[in-house]
């Protein structure tokens, strides 16, 4: 019987349990916060912007970013349809709309010229989903929240190790927010980062990260506002600065499976992740989508995994099919992709043997 293939799995050394284990024994009392500081340092400087508060999750960090720019009730936010729901969960909650445009076939992001003429009076943001570690076309983006006077935020949880023209995903927007959930390049177990070169909104969400207590209040437990409790733990952090201090061997890892499928699977009708020119990808997730006139079936291939104890995992579904929301067939793209892509295994410790495991599958859909 072959081992069983996971989809993903985190990298954990000797170093993320050393450091857990020291925060655990030692990191309390007036230590408390130290490897939070460290984390959110290391995070900076890889990064390189000038603010980052480590959350809870990346969904509380993209809550409370929209809570700081002052996105409420009846506002609207553009982003893809194609999408993880945790990207569309905060604006719900704010009692603000999502608004769904399609995505471009090449890179399955948001397109921009959608995204421009979704624009109304009530639009309060524009969101770049970085998908699978693909970059959003961030120049057009900017240039149209520029124009318009929208801030475009960056959800960079898919996107360590991904860079536009020299710059990382999730330093360009106004803000960015990151994951670190187990399943995602570094992980602190749960976990998330807000980042941001903007003093203001930096502030803002300082406060409200610690349930509307303004650093500048003197007085003890007085609140100035409802805030928010999306903290990140000492322990979690300490995971997370092993990690960083990986970061570089993380992403490689990423780009070698990447690498090795990509040429194992040349020659079959399929695209998978681009790079363009002047990009990095960090290749998240390697993602194959099968040529539109070519048959396939999806089922056939997640069954055939299944069979042989690989997990396979579907592409995400545009959310306007999900109940929640109301249906948008004219996303074209978004409701057309789906069915012919799925996302392929990828951690550190996966082995040449194992993936080849997963090509010979993939490559059985077109043997006669
Ligand atoms: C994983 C993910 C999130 C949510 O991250 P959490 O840390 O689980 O909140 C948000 N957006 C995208 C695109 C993701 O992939």
């Amino acid at each position: 019987m072959n081992p069983r293939i996971y989809y993903t799995k985190p990298s954990i050394t000797e170093l993320e349990v050393r450091y857990a284990t020291d925060a655990a024994a030692n990191g309390w009392g007036e230590r408390c916060y130290e490897y939070i500081c460290r984390f959110e340092e290391l995070f900076k400087q890889h990064l390189g912007v000038k603010y980052a508060i480590a959350t809870s999750s990346c969904t509380g960090a993209l809550h409370m970013g929209m809570a700081a720019l002052g996105i409420g009730p009846g506002d609207e936010v553009i982003m893809a349809d194609t999408n993880w729901i945790a990207t569309a969960a905060p604006i719900v909650h704010l009692a603000a709309k999502p608004v769904f445009v399609d995505i471009l076939p090449d890179t399955w992001c948001i397109n921009p010229e959608l995204a421009e003429q979704a624009i109304t009076p009530q639009t309060k943001a524009i969101i770049a989903v970085h998908l699978y570690g693909n970059l959003c076309d961030m120049d057009r983006l900017l240039a149209i929240g520029e124009k318009h006077g929208i801030p475009v935020i960056e959800d960079a949880a898919e996107a360590i190790g991904s860079q536009w023209h020299g710059k990382r995903a999730g330093s360009m927007g106004r803000f960015g927010a990151f994951s670190f959930h187990g399943t995602k390049t570094l992980t602190t177990g749960e976990g998330g980062m807000f980042v941001t070169n903007d003093s203001d909104i930096y502030e803002k969400v300082l406060t409200l990260s610690n349930h509307g207590r303004s650093r500048s209040q003197t007085k003890q437990f007085w609140p100035d506002m409802i805030g928010f409790k999306y903290k990140m733990s000492n322990i979690q952090a300490a995971i997370g600065c092993a990690q960083m201090e990986r970061i570089d061997e993380l992403i490689f890892g990423k780009r070698r499976i990447f690498r090795y499928y990509l040429k194992q699977l040349s020659g079959l009708p399929i695209k998978m992740n681009p790079e363009p020119k002047g990009t990095v990808n960090g290749y998240w997730m390697p993602t194959i989508v099968v040529d539109e006139e070519v048959p396939f079936n999806r089922n056939k291939l997640l069954a055939a995994f299944k069979a042989d104890d690989i997990d396979g995992r579907v592409f995400f579904w545009p959310l306007s099919m999900q109940p929640m929301f109301e249906e948008k067939p004219k996303n074209a793209v978004s409701y057309g992709l789906h069915k012919r892509a799925i996302n392929l295994p990828t951690y550190h410790d996966l082995t040449d043997a194992e993936m080849e495991r997963v090509v010979c599958h993939v490559s059985n859909q077109w043997r006669q």
